[in-house]
């Protein structure tokens, strides 16, 4: 094998000949042998060409202008015969059916060593080392049309195999698999990959190709590098909306900042609303009720307040601000960061309550030191000390347990008093009003003793008394 990089692409520029502007441009890297590039982006954005351009049908069947450079195992793509090229890289095409062209399995994988003109003995060798390594066993007695577009994919990626490529280029290969046989693929990507093997996959669906542990990300925008560099960078840069990542993306993605305005740059707050939707480039047509209903759900529907600077309105309305911004995204999942800060209890509780009753969404995740909001709002609450978690449960399950609650840092409120007091061994914990009307109608429905001191509790509640 020879030493240095497999692969090297040098500001590499290509356009099409009747194309108007280039389909890649200026992209540069090295694959050194054994490495997993995965290349991903949106449709359009240049994977197929860069493919093209790998395997040598740029410049030799495609016609265009090109500019910078190419070299596999140290040769440039343009000094090499795309006859040779083959047996240096190995391309399996999006839909594998094409690339077949043999009536039989073992035909298929018997003719590129038999075009090479490979002798018999060899190659009769690879044969029984490929079928084993690629798991076909099971095919070999077949015809090609009796396959199924998985088993196809398999047998075209065997037959690359065949010529023991130095490079592999395979494009969206999961794209007719199901979840286990992706998983199998992936498997032996990652296995040729440690026996020396450098792989190209071209995949949207990163969260699926994160299986084969690419070692980079090349993702490409509009024909451009957006980014180049290990997977975890690429998680931070990746538009979730555009190509398929693990859910934990999605969740980061929206998340509301603790101090809102480290959120907030548009020189006013319809532009802050719309910055997402139109980098999405989401329909034009419905941003003026998009903005509309975002501030009505954040109770910001006030005149005038679309064209003033975010950082004019008080900390409380950039807080809510800077998650209509999120919801004009229309996400699935909200995270919110200490949602109470700097706003009064009212605002606070009405905010928590407009956030319930947002259509779409499926969860709501909060951070809060607020006890009786987290107590209130939350279905389950992780109670956290020194970075660990203390308890996990309901809201009535994690303050059960007194000295925990204490050790946590955390107090007892008046409102966690009554509660305990008024509805241990029920399922929910009720909010201040909640409660009181609670205490008020069973007031009516009990005897006289504990009328009394029903209205003691309330009337304790009602002067903030603490719990100490
Ligand atoms: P992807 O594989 O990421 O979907 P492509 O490389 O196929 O992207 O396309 C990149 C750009 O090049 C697109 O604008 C596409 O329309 C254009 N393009 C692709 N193939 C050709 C071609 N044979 N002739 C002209 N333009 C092309």
């Amino acid at each position: 094998m020879a030493a240095g990089p497999v692969l090297e692409v040098e500001s590499l520029t290509f356009q099409y000949r009747r194309a108007t502007e280039p389909a890649i441009r200026d992209i540069s890297f090295s694959l050194e042998p054994g490495e997993v590039l995965l290349v991903a982006g949106p449709s359009g954005c240049g994977k197929s060409t860069l493919i093209r351009a790998i395997n040598g049908l740029i410049p030799h069947s495609y016609r265009g202008e090109l500019s910078g450079r190419v070299a596999v195992d140290g040769r440039a793509t343009t000094e090499v015969r795309l006859r040779d090229l083959a047996v240096l890289v190995g391309t399996v095409l999006q839909d594998p059916r094409k690339q077949l062209v043999a009536s039989t399995v073992s035909a298929e994988l018997a003719f590129g060593p038999e075009n090479l003109g490979i002798p018999r003995t060899e190659m009769r060798q690879r044969l029984a080392e490929v079928v084993t390594a690629s798991g076909i066993e099971h095919l070999v007695e077949r015809t090609t049309d009796q396959l199924s577009g998985g088993e196809a994919q398999q047998l075209a990626i065997a037959g690359a195999l065949m010529l023991r490529p130095q490079l592999l280029v395979l494009d969206e290969p999961l794209a007719n698999l199901d979840p286990a046989a992706a998983y199998r693929l992936l498997e032996l990507v990652r296995g040729l990959a440690d026996g020396g093997t450098a792989v190209v996959i071209v995949e949207h669906r990163v969260e699926d190709v994160l299986e084969a542990r690419p070692d980079r990300v090349l993702y490409l925008e509009e024909g451009g590098t957006r980014y180049l560099g290990p997977l975890p960078g690429f998680l931070d840069v990746v538009d979730p909306n555009l190509v398929k990542v693990p859910f934990s993306v999605h969740l980061a993605r929206a998340h509301v900042f603790q101090n809102p305005s480290q959120m907030l740059f548009a020189p006013n707050v319809r532009d802050e609303i719309l910055f997402g939707p139109r980098n999405l480039d989401r329909d034009a047509s419905g941003f003026d009720e998009l903005v509309t209903t975002s501030l009505a759900r954040v109770n910001l529907a006030e005149p005038e307040v679309e064209s003033r600077p975010p950082l004019t309105l008080s900390y409380g309305q950039q807080k809510r601000l800077a998650i209509g911004v999120a919801l004009a995204l229309k996400p699935r999942t909200l995270v919110l960061d200490e949602p109470s800060a700097g706003q009064d209890h009212r605002s606070a509780t009405a905010f928590m309550q407009e956030i319930e009753r947002i259509d779409g969404l499926e969860s709501v995740y909060f951070v809060t030191h607020d006890a009786d909001l987290a107590l209130t709002h939350a279905d389950r609450i992780l109670l956290m000390r020194d970075g660990r978690i203390a308890a996990d449960g309901t809201p009535l399950e994690v303050i059960a347990d007194r000295e925990r609650w204490i050790a946590c840092n955390l107090r007892f409120t008046s409102l966690m008093e009554a509660n305990a007091r008024w509805r241990s061994g029920s399922e929910r914990f009720l909010g201040a009003q909640e409660l009181a009307a609670w205490v008020a109608e069973a007031s009516g429905r009990t005897e006289e003793g504990r009328v009394s001191q029903a209205s003691n509790w309330t009337r304790d509640m009602e002067e903030g008394l603490e719990g100490t």
